[in-house]
Parts: structure tokens; C-alpha cells; sequence
């Protein structure tokens, strides 16, 4: 049995844990146990990951910047107290142990953070000629969670290539922030049409992939092929 531990919100309003359904189905589909890991910063990192096979960062709020030693600029958004430092230490204790770890969107922007890396804190106001990445206004979707809206250009020499198996991909976006600096221990993958940072990887991780989209919303062959690839590694 392989067991997936994975990342979820705090509701304030209705007092109670959250994690959209579709990352649990799609695990679940793949034959993978999910079970839930709370956004509680008293939790003993080292203890979960004894306990699962796999780490899957959730999306959500946007990082704290004083995490990646920056002031609160105009365009930011809805931030997670606790979350914010339990997933970082997670994060840094999956990456040293070697433990299979895939991150979405507010995911792979909490990786490099994590591992000294900084963000787009809104990439209208901080990109120029950047092409529409946010396709939902407050909770209000513009277009439905699976519908792909911009190509990426995966590197060929990447782990990402070799699971998918193409170098265009066109993927869904739901973000308004981006990696901006490159953390030391990561490398940059894909890219959207305006260059910003859409995967990163750690080369010498049996498998440590953050992508920008939300494969777990979509139903296209490299959405499953992604999630596949991350479960047969939690099987090793
Ligand atoms: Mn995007």
C-alpha cells in the first residue's frame, strides 16, 4: 500500500480542514492511499514523513514574503499563518531524506522558498509583457479548472521530459505569482510563453518536481502520466 501525505488549507470561516477533491481522486484512481496532512506547525515533520511513502503540496494562498526576505508589495494576496512554516519544514526534511515529493502551484512556489529561492509576488505588476496566467478573480473561475489556457516548453534534458514525453505542453492557470530567483538545489524545467518559470525539478532527488498548473484538475494523458510517474516512485 503506498501512502500519499497531502497538504491541505484551514477554512476560517467554517472553522475546518480542506483540500479539493480532485487530489485525492486522482491518487485514489492510481491505486495510492492520500491522507491528509494539516496545515499545523506544531507538527513533528519527521514523524509524518516516517509515516507516508510521498508528499503532494496542495495549492492555495500565496506565501508569506518574509519567508523569502521581503516586504508585503501591492499585488499580494491571501496568506496562510502556520501553513506557510509547516510546509517548509516539510519541504526541507522530504528534499534531505530523499522522499518522493510533488508540488502544485501554491506548491512549487513554497519549494523555493523553502530552499532559498524568491517569488513573483504578482506578476502583472512585476512582469512585463506577461501573458494572462490568473484565470480566476477571488473565487470566481473564469474558465473551468481542467481547461488548458497557454503552452509551456519543457526542457529536454529534464525528469519532466522523460515522464511526459513531450516538449509543448498546454496547461491550465490559476496563479498570480510565480519562482522568480531559482532556488540553488532546484532547476527551472518549463517555461510559459513569457518566460516565467512554470516547473522546476531537483536533479539529484529520486523525484522532486513542482509544476505551476494544476494537473490534478485536468484529465489529459500527461496529467496522468505526472501523477503516475510520482506514484510509482513513492512505490520504491
Ligand atoms: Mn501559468
Amino acid at each position: 500500500m503506498v501512502v500519499v501525505g497531502v497538504t491541505s488549507y484551514f477554512n476560517w470561516r467554517d472553522n475546518a480542514l480542506a483540500l479539493r477533491m480532485t487530489y485525492v481522486r486522482k491518487l485514489s484512481r492510481l491505486g495510492a492511499v492520500p491522507v491528509v496532512i494539516p496545515p499545523d506547525p506544531s507538527l513533528d515533520v519527521g514523524e509524518v514523513l516516517e509515516r507516508v511513502d510521498a508528499v503532494l503540496l496542495s495549492g492555495g494562498g500565496d506565501v508569506d514574503p518574509r519567508f523569502y526576505g521581503e516586504e508585503p508589495r501591492r499585488g499580494i494576496g491571501r496568506v496562510e499563518p502556520g501553513r506557510d512554516e509547516l510546509e517548509i519544514r516539510l519541504v526541507r526534511e522530504a528534499f534531505s531524506r530523499g522522499k518522493p515529493l510533488l508540488a502544485i502551484c501554491r506548491g512549487i512556489q513554497v519549494v523555493n522558498v523553502a530552499l532559498g529561492g524568491t517569488l513573483y509576488q504578482d506578476i502583472e505588476l512585476e512582469v512585463p509583457n506577461a501573458i494572462k496566467h490568473r484565470w480566476i478573480r477571488g473565487s470566481e473561475f473564469e474558465v473551468p479548472m481542467w481547461y488548458p489556457v497557454h503552452w509551456v516548453e519543457i526542457d529536454t534534458g529534464s525528469r519532466l521530459f522523460r515522464i511526459l514525453g513531450t516538449r509543448r505542453l498546454l496547461v491550465n492557470s490559476f496563479h498570480h505569482q510565480a519562482v522568480k530567483r531559482v532556488a540553488p538545489a532546484l532547476r527551472p524545467v518549463a517555461w510559459a510563453p513569457d518566460g516565467v518559470v512554470e516547473a522546476v525539478e531537483a536533479p539529484h532527488h529520486p523525484f522532486f518536481i513542482g509544476v505551476q498548473w494544476h494537473p490534478e484538475a485536468m484529465d489529459d494523458e500527461y496529467s496522468w502520466k505526472l501523477f503516475q510517474a510520482f506514484v510509482d516512485a513513492a512505490k520504491r
